[in-house]
């Protein structure tokens, strides 16, 4: 072994997501059966400048597996964007004996690892912690499955007063760059059309939809649109302009699609990822993040998971059309 890994450190970084928690759980334990220590980095990059940290336990991480949000809290930190930041971060990596980093976050997260991994020769493992399922390498990310859940019980509670009312809903979604919350949900709830910034066809296709009159054969109709995807609001005002006669309405589910208790899948993904992360480490392994496919744990470059773009599957495009009719 090129360095001797007697102590680790984990931080949650970027967009909470939930899951994120039971990625902390499993790292922290798994370290430990493996006789690591653990030190537990509060908000992200900011605690690693200012050297918020504070050794973990087995039992510092008990009863978490089922709670939303991150216990070590999560910041924004531009400080770290600079090479002087990441100088404070990597005196406190010494000052602490850290000798390996397990960072859980997003693509922000995993290209700033990379720039202090590379700085610094130092060991960082990545788990893909985000709803937006935005990561190149990995079939999901932890998180998206309960965003997704979470986003179809909101979309069906809307159906509910939608057919009351005979209405047209747009619903917004977050995915600042992806569609995967807007196309999944929208087939998941039976909606009629999803708005997704990879396909700029899809506004031609709600064109189709509302022309060929939505309501001849439905008494709702229900759009979801990813925030990157244009905005509902938009999306209402250019309709209502055409078609000033329908009852339109707009909801912007917001935060309320980050919260909540993890699903099964979701802590069970963290579960693997968490050990998987620490496995990695102990073979050797840096600079990469932890994904899953077919049900596999891979290891992916964060060069990779970071740069190359993740397609949305047009197959799902197809499906929800063919539905929708
Ligand atoms: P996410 O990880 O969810 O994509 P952000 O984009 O906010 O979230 O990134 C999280 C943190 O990662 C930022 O607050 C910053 O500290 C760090 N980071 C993001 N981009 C860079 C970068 N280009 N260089 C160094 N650090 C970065």
């Amino acid at each position: 072994m090129q360095y001797e890994l007697k102590c680790i450190g984990v931080l949650t970084s970027g967009g909470d997501a939930p899951g994120m928690n039971a990625a902390v759980r499993a790292v922290t334990r798994a370290a430990i059966y493996n006789g690591i220590k653990v030190k537990a980095i509060y908000r992200g990059y900011k605690g690693l400048i200012t050297g918020e940290i504070k050794e973990f336990q087995t039992q510092d991480v008990s009863n978490i597996i089922q709670q939303g949000g991150t216990i070590l809290k999560s910041a924004r930190c531009s400080e770290f964007k600079t090479k002087e930041g990441r100088a404070l971060a990597y005196e406190t990596i010494q000052r602490e004996g850290i000798d390996a980093l397990v960072v859980i976050g997003g693509d922000g997260t995993f290209t700033g690892a990379r720039a202090f991994a590379q700085e610094f020769n130092m060991p960082i493992i990545g788990i893909p912690g985000t709803i937006d399922n935005d990561l190149w390498g990995t079939d999901s990310t932890v998180g998206y499955d309960t965003a997704l859940n979470t986003i179809m019980e909101c979309i069906d509670k809307i159906r509910d007063t939608a057919t009351s009312h005979e209405r047209l809903f747009f619903v917004e979604v977050m995915g600042r760059d992806a569609g995967f919350l807007a196309l999944n949900s929208a087939i998941a709830s039976g909606s009629e059309a999803a708005i997704i910034p990879e396909k700029e066809t899809s506004v031609a296709q709600l064109d189709e939809l509302i022309s060929n009159g939505f309501r001849k054969s439905k008494n709702s109709s229900i759009v979801i649109v990813a925030e990157g995807g244009g905005g509902a609001q938009a999306m209402a005002d250019r309709i209502h302009q055409q078609y000033p006669d329908y009852d339109i309405r707009v909801s912007i589910l917001g935060h309320l699609q980050r919260g909540g208790s993890p699903t099964a899948y979701d802590r069970i993904l963290a579960s693997r990822m968490g050990v998987a992360a620490i496995e990695a480490l102990l073979d050797e392994q840096r600079s990469i993040m932890i994904g899953v496919v077919n049900d596999e744990i891979v290891h992916v470059p964060f060069s990779k998971a970071i740069k190359d773009d993740k397609q949305v599957n047009l197959e799902k495009v197809n499906v929800l059309q063919i539905l929708s009719i």
